[in-house]
């Protein structure tokens, strides 16, 4: 049994309610279904959740929202119209909506109020039973998801129905009061519905096939990745590959239930497809792909003899603990350490942090490298084989790219490496060449 989960740019308008319906009823694994609110239906379009952001925004400045409100009605009205759906069920709960929100209800009520209609829209158009999120998403008051109430409200109502709608992105907490994730949640719902339901499969479609094994903007044909696991997934999408963020599916990896990235408007193309651990009866490929973000700054710390110095690392990630900044890496050697950060955490207290270091393990240098991008060559296979660092290496070399720091992640599932910024594109292009491309 399958949970299908549709962005908001796969039911932006009537013709994409009808290829979300042809999906649907291709398949009858398609039990569940997770519709966002509609997205863009062209470029300079505005997503429904934006109007109603705006929406909540005039309403508490005290402007009116009548025009954003009227752009958000016509919105569903017109999707209703074309498919010839009877509307005096959404129209009653528009008018309902638009009442509370006038009144100043609260943000997340507003936002939520896209997925909301939309899943008693789509609900009448696939002709399955409707069910609210908030009755089966709890969270708690302070707004954290109360993951093992939801598990159990999933299984007590949703499962026995057998079918169902359940809007994305909000559910409500014990006293009734809507809560929402962050952009983008509806993943989590459906990820979440999946997990409650036992689900074979969690499919989520958007408007592109799959994850690629790099970025399309620095390599315009990359490949698509077929099959992905979780960790691999983890390392892209924090170095800052898109589609899907690990994070936004944690209740269906914890499950060991696997995700399939399908595309709306492309629906034979297989997709990627995310397993717990790494599929057994294909060749795994050496590196499954590619990922790179500039923003990154190095704190280089040098003292002799620093390796017998009980304490001396944890003084310096101290200073960092109590300026709340996060380090992302951490290579070291005998007598230095550095410290990868994002330049952006780092640039407010810089000079203060740097004097507390100075002060805390009297060092014999002590610089900042700014201006470095990393790059993560990830892949479950990459401990299998020899030598893939020697071409790692070569192939950066080859284009004149000094590497200016490195780190294989302990997993043994990525390789790391810094190198200047505007060499970003350049080392991605030169490592798809040298291990996606043949
Ligand atoms: N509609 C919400 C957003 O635009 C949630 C979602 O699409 O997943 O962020």
């Amino acid at each position: 049994m399958i949970v299908a989960k549709f962005g908001g740019s796969s039911l932006a308008d009537a013709e994409q309610f009808q290829k979300v319906g042809a999906i649907i009823h291709a398949d009858n694994e398609r039990r569940y279904v997770v519709p966002s609110a509609p997205g863009r239906q062209h470029e300079n379009d505005d997503k429904v959740t934006d109007l109603l952001l705006s929406c909540h925004e005039n309403v508490l400045s005290g402007t009116s929202c009548a025009a954003l409100l009227d752009r958000v009605r016509s919105r569903f009205l017109k999707i209703a119209d074309d498919l010839n759906i009877n509307s005096d069920l959404l129209v009653k709960e528009m008018d309902e909506a638009q009442r509370h929100i006038k009144m100043g209800a609260s943000r997340a009520y507003t936002a939520s109020r896209g997925e909301y209609l939309n899943g008693l829209l789509l609900s009448q158009w696939l002709q399955m039973p409707f069910v609210d999120a908030a009755r089966v998403i709890r969270f708690f008051r302070d707004g954290r998801l109360n993951h093992p109430e939801t598990n159990r409200l999933i299984q007590e109502i949703i499962a026995p129905l057998g079918s169902a709608v359940v809007p994305g992105f909000y559910g409500a907490d014990e006293d009734g009061s809507i809560h929402v994730f962050s952009r983008g949640g509806s993943d989590v719902s459906g990820a979440l519905l999946a997990h409650g339901v036992n689900a074979d499969v969690y499919e989520n479609w958007t408007d592109v096939s799959g994850f690629r094994t790099a970025d399309p903007r620095i390599v315009p044909d990359a490949k698509y990745i077929q099959d992905m696991t979780y960790r691999e997934l983890r390392e892209l999408s924090y170095m800052g590959a898109t589609v899907l963020h690990e994070d936004a599916v944690f209740p269906v990896r914890l499950a060991g239930i696997p995700t399939r990235l399908r595309n709306t408007n492309d629906p034979l193309h297989p997709g990627t497809m995310i397993h717990y651990s790494p599929i057994r009866n294909g060749v795994t490929p050496i590196v499954t792909g590619i990922a790179g973000r500039k923003g990154f700054s190095s704190i280089l710390i040098e003292k002799d003899q620093m390796n017998s110095e009980i304490g001396f690392g944890q003084r310096v990630l101290r200073i960092l603990e109590e300026h709340g900044i996060n380090f992302e890496h951490m290579p070291t050697g005998i007598d230095a350490m550095s410290v990868i950060l994002t330049s952006s955490s780092l640039a407010p207290s810089r000079e203060k942090i740097l004097a507390e270091i100075d002060r805390a393990v009297k060092p014999d240098h002590l610089s900042v490298r700014d201006n470095l991008a990393m790059v993560a060559t990830v892949g479950s296979g990459i401990t299998k084989q020899y030598a893939t660092a020697a071409r790692l290496f070569t192939a950066i070399a080859e284009q004149g790219i000094g590497i200016k720091t490195m780190l294989m992640a302990p997993s043994e599932l990525s390789i790391l490496i810094g190198v200047e910024e505007k060499h970003l594109n350049t080392a991605i292009t030169a490592l798809y060449d040298a291990f996606i491309r043949t």
